[in-house]
């Protein structure tokens, strides 16, 4: 099925990751090694690191060919450095991995076997995971409530870590959502798609660089990307109040003219009320989390901004090394004024 050799993408996002980087490009490099075809190809995307990330990078690309570093601007986070991943990969197959080894390289020959076969999308589903139990069980509870919610079909205990056909690469970077939840992107392209179970290790050193906060938020754009149930969720909940208040009417007009008894129960009025007004302001949170997105979507800003590209032969030349899919989601400085910068310094 394919014309000329066979080259492989890896895409890795990282961030304030400079204990497992060199141990990360050390496996990755060994499994590309091992691999027909090439030359393979690693994209690792600097998140706006503050630690020695950047320069170990640098260093790494101007060491390998292989490697393309692009450093953002800024802390974007892991969805957007994945997407500026992606933007650059040019690959007939890429894989995504997280950089802290959590994900396996030594399963890219697996997922290849797989894309062999005729799969668009090979990807980890993760058993026996290596963290908290109260994380491992919000995690099964969040997929499960997921897909339920979903339009798409999202595929239980998967996340980002997998292998991409180069079309399902190209469908994904001409999406132009702002909120991306790339595993559900991922679903949501189609063709053939297959979980392959994957133990998933500890993190190899340093810590989870996802807060509570951002994992809420990584959660939240699954759900509303993904699914308007919660907006009908308020219908459906605004029918069963108009029916529960029409029942409750009917039994007072019976209390009052037949048992001859006036209205009684302050407390379960309090209690009515606060709930009642505690369910509407949610319901007009909800709401507005979807004006939300629609406000940051009609904004039209870049999801990313790149500050340097380095790869061998082109060192900092950030727009020579453009994709068109960069050109798009991307914005980069211009040349003249990173320069201006620089004299006045
Ligand atoms: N990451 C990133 N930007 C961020 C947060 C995380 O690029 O703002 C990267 C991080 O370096 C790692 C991957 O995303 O390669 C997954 O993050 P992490 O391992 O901290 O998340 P966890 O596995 O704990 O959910
Ligand atoms: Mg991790």
């Amino acid at each position: 099925m394919l014309n000329g050799p066979f080259r492989l993408s890896v895409a890795i996002p990282v961030y304030n990751e400079e204990q497992v980087f060199p141990e990360l490009l050390r496996r990755t490099a060994a499994v590309l090694d091992q691999l027909p075809g090439g030359p393979h190809e690693l994209v690792v995307v600097d998140d706006g690191s503050s630690d020695r990330t950047p320069e170990l990078l640098r260093a790494a690309a101007a060491r390998d060919p292989r490697i393309v570093g692009i450093a953002l601007s800024r802390n974007f986070g892991h969805q957007a450095a994945l997407s500026a991943a992606l933007d650059a990969v040019s690959g007939d197959a890429t894989v995504i991995m997280d950089g802290d080894l959590q994900d396996a390289p030594e399963v890219i020959p697996r997922f290849l076997e797989e894309f062999w076969k005729g799969y668009d999308v090979v990807y980890a589903r993760r058993v026996r995971r290596k963290e908290s139990w109260w994380l491992r069980l919000a995690y099964r509870a969040y997929y499960r409530l997921l897909s339920r919610l979903a339009d798409v079909q999202l595929p239980l205990d998967a996340g980002d870590f997998g292998l991409m056909s180069r079309r399902v690469v190209e469908l994904i970077r001409r999406t132009p959502e702002r909120h991306r939840y790339l595993r559900g992107l991922r679903s949501w392209v189609g063709f053939r798609q297959l979980g392959v179970t994957v133990e998933r290790d500890a993190r190899h050193a340093g810590t989870s660089k996802y807060s509570l906060a951002k994992l809420v938020r990584l959660g939240c754009d699954g759900i509303f990307s993904f699914s308007t149930m919660p907006l009908r969720a308020a219908a459906v909940l605004g029918a069963l109040g108009v029916a529960a208040s029409t029942l409750f009417a009917a039994y007072a007009v019976f209390v009052r003219l037949v048992l001859h008894r006036g209205p009684q129960g302050f407390t379960a009025l309090i209690l009515v009320i606060t709930f009642l007004s505690g369910l509407n302001l949610f319901f007009l949170g909800v709401i507005g989390e979807y004006v939300g997105r629609v406000f940051e979507q009609v904004k039209g800003r870049p999801t990313y901004v790149v500050g340097e590209v380095v790869r061998q032969g082109s060192p900092g030349a950030a727009s020579e090394a453009m994709t068109p899919a960069q050109r798009e989601h991307a914005v980069l400085p211009p040349r003249d004024d990173a320069a201006a910068t620089l004299r006045s310094e």
